[in-house]
């Protein structure tokens, strides 16, 4: 079993439910395991801006599942969930990102791992660091450090 970190973002259809449903999904797959789930977080949207706020969270999971095969997992499951694939930064039912995965570094178009922006993104380093402070992102430092960094941001947790 390897330890995984998912990114949840929904911005369309009433997204808290779409990312809390994301999250019990993924949990209930064969192979995959929860270990814990981040609270949910809004924040303004990045790049396009006249689009809804999105709703955002990280949860960890135990995966028996290889990191390509859990992004094969994610896709799916975005699929599943309606995403429609248009422009890069559009509004989405759901995004899954593989954030990080044990003891794999690699960097291909279709993969790459640790994600390669995560670190400059609080929509997903404030919940990250909420479940997991301690985690190293490559040569970027560790989640908690961060984070505070990415404050001014702006992110709003929800209760
Ligand atoms: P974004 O999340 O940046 O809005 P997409 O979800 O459409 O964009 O993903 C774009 C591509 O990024 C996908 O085809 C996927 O294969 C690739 N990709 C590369 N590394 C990762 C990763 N760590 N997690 C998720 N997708 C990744
Ligand atoms: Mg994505």
């Amino acid at each position: 079993m390897s330890r995984a970190f998912v990114a949840f973002g929904s911005n369309l259809e009433a997204p808290e439910e779409q990312v809390k449903a994301a999250i019990s999904t993924l949990a209930g797959l064969p192979g995959l395991a929860l270990l814990k789930a981040s609270s949910l977080y809004r924040t303004a949207p990045v790049g396009y801006l006249d689009q809804p706020d999105f709703i955002n969270a990280v949860a960890e999971f135990d995966s028996a599942l290889s990191a390509d095969e859990l992004l094969d997992t994610l896709h799916a499951t975005e699929e599943k969930f309606g995403r429609v694939r248009t422009f890069r930064n559009a509004p989405r039912v759901l995004d899954l990102d593989l954030l990080w995965f044990e003891g794999v570094t690699q960097d291909s178009e279709r993969l790459t791992l640790p994600h390669p922006r995560m670190h400059e993104r609080a929509f997903v380093m404030v919940p990250l660091a909420q479940i997991a402070p301690e985690l190293a992102i490559g040569a970027h430092g560790d989640a908690a450090t961060l984070a505070a960094s990415l404050a001014d941001q702006g992110i709003e947790k929800l209760g």
